[in-house]
């Protein structure tokens, strides 16, 4: 599997663009914008198709490309979690009407949910729903990668002081992804990579040193 990261938007958004080498697909996982930089990156990555565009929540800052990338590959089936496809059509969940951004209202192919899999070429695509950053915020593990939104970060979390966020999911999201078997990549939204067995030991949030604090 190939993994290109290109970062889109003034939030510093990660895209990821990834490959099934095996099968020739392709995913694009939270495309931020539709910008030559992400078109260029698709057309660099090999794929033959692109099969997935893998939405990890609904804000603004991760889905403003969605329209657009949809409409130059029809064929993309556009993925989020039942919880957040609302922020698919409206600005004041996806947080857009917040900053003055205006978005093309969409709606998903797929809804997926807590333990759903899907195949992507040779890989089989895990979902785990991890509340808290948004209602429908999850994390995809491809293997032992994990691509994990705003909800688990480089020695930190996501934020729930946002419309629709809550503290306590969030919590107990963290210490879901804590309790999975093995190591993974970590993939986030934001910021630099990470592995799982990194954040069981340095992350204060996955620790439960910090809620107590809050
Ligand atoms: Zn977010």
């Amino acid at each position: 599997m190939k993994i290109n990261k290109i970062v889109l938007g003034s939030l510093q958004t990660n895209c990821y663009i990834v490959v099934d080498e095996l099968s020739g697909l392709g995913a694009v996982i939270d495309p931020a914008l539709y910008t030559t930089e992400l078109i260029e990156a698709v057309k660099a990555s090999g794929m033959t198709k692109l099969q997935y565009i893998l939405l990890t929540h609904g804000h603004s800052d991760h889905i403003l490309g969605v329209y657009d990338l949809k409409k130059a590959y029809p064929e993309a089936m556009v993925v989020i979690a039942d919880e957040d496809e609302i922020c698919l059509s409206s600005t004041q969940c996806s947080l857009a009407a917040d900053i003055g951004l205006e978005q093309t209202p969409m709606h998903a192919d797929k809804l997926v949910g807590d333990g759903d899999s899907f195949n992507f070429g040779t890989i089989t695509v895990k979902v785990i729903l991890t509340p808290g950053h948004t209602p429908g915020s999850v994390c995809y593990l491809f293997d032992n990668t994990m691509f994990s939104g705003d909800t688990l970060f480089c020695r930190t979390c996501g934020r729930t002081d946002l419309f629709r966020g809550n503290l306590t999911d969030m919590q107990s999201s963290i210490v879901k992804l804590g309790k999975l078997q093995g190591d993974y990549i970590v993939y986030p939204g934001h910021g630099i990579s990470t592995t799982l067995d990194a954040e069981r030991k340095t992350n204060r949030f996955m620790r439960k040193i910090e809620w107590s604090l809050l």
